[in-house]
């Protein structure tokens, strides 16, 4: 609570009280902490590959340069360091387009069984990489969802490379659809690591990670399911998961079934 004290005079211009207005300033301090961490949040994310690059340049001054083998070793170490701050610009762009309503969506009617079936042909190798089993069953009928193509296929993307991830060898990945009255819901179930009752409410959250050293070791800026997030909301929907820590996790894109009227969609689309 703020409190705002001010004297109250009477007609002879004499202190007769005091007015005490009171403010609730939770939400205003909830907000503030939130942008406050987020600053301190970023700050360290972009240090960390700083810190990276100008070790190994350095070494690389000091004399390392004259062995071809190892200067290429740290040149290419400080590459990807330059690679995991470029990504995290980018998801941090993309963020704070949403944040500033910046965001323009090309909505079409995408038919979701021929969609998913593309999705997996492109992220089978990475599946394959890890012997793991990735399958999209289509479903029975026609499924046309409306929404920005390439934005969707972000977050399809987005899900499924985080069931590759944080699933082991052999694990077994399946993209299935399914409706009720009012969503065609597009799951991805992976048999993985899981996650615990206490880490699932957080994973939607910036720059949060269950696991952050393994994380990063595997090139996630911990923004991908808060962007995630934020598409679906843009596309009139949501998304959704439920896991069991050891046994996997399912992830649910919700799509609405009636073509949704969005703040964000270009004037021109469907043209
Ligand atoms: P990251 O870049 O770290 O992958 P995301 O925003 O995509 O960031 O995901 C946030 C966190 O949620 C991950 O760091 C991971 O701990 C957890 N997570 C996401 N998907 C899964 C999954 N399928 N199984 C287990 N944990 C997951």
């Amino acid at each position: 609570l703020n409190a705002i004290f001010s004297p109250y005079y009477n007609a002879k211009e004499e202190i007769d009280g005091v007015v005490v207005v009171l403010q609730d300033v939770t939400e205003q301090k909830k907000l503030d902490d939130m942008r406050k961490e987020f600053v301190a949040n970023v700050s360290h994310e972009l240090r960390t590959p700083l810190t990276t690059v100008k070790s190994y340049t350095e070494t690389l001054m000091e004399g390392a340069i004259d062995d071809r083998e190892t200067a290429m070793e740290f040149l290419a170490i400080v590459d990807s360091e330059a690679d995991r701050m470029a990504f995290l610009v980018r998801d941090l762009l993309q963020l704070s387009r949403f944040d500033n309503k910046q965001v323009r969506l090309s909505i079409s009617e995408i038919d979701m069984n021929e969609f998913l079936e593309t999705m997996v042909r492109q992220n089978k190798i990475h599946a394959e990489a890890k012997h793991q089993e990735l399958t999209f069953e289509p479903y029975e009928k026609e499924v046309i969802i409306f929404g920005d193509r390439d934005r969707v296929g972000q977050v399809v993307n987005n899900i499924v490379t985080n069931a590759i991830k944080y699933s082991l060898d052999q694990a077994k990945i399946k993209i299935y659809i399914s409706e009720d009255d009012t969503y065609y819901k597009i799951s991805v179930k992976d048999t993985g690591m899981g996650i615990s009752r206490e880490d699932l409410p957080r994973i939607f959250e910036r720059f949060y990670r269950v696991d952050k050293a393994r994380s990063r070791a595997m090139g996630g800026t911990g923004l991908g399911l808060a962007i995630a997030k934020e598409i679906m909301e843009s596309h009139g929907g949501r998304l959704t998961a439920e896991s069991e820590y050891g046994k996997g996790t399912t992830m649910t894109m919700w799509f609405p079934k009636e073509r949704p009227v969005l703040e964000y969609e270009q004037e021109d689309a469907g043209a």
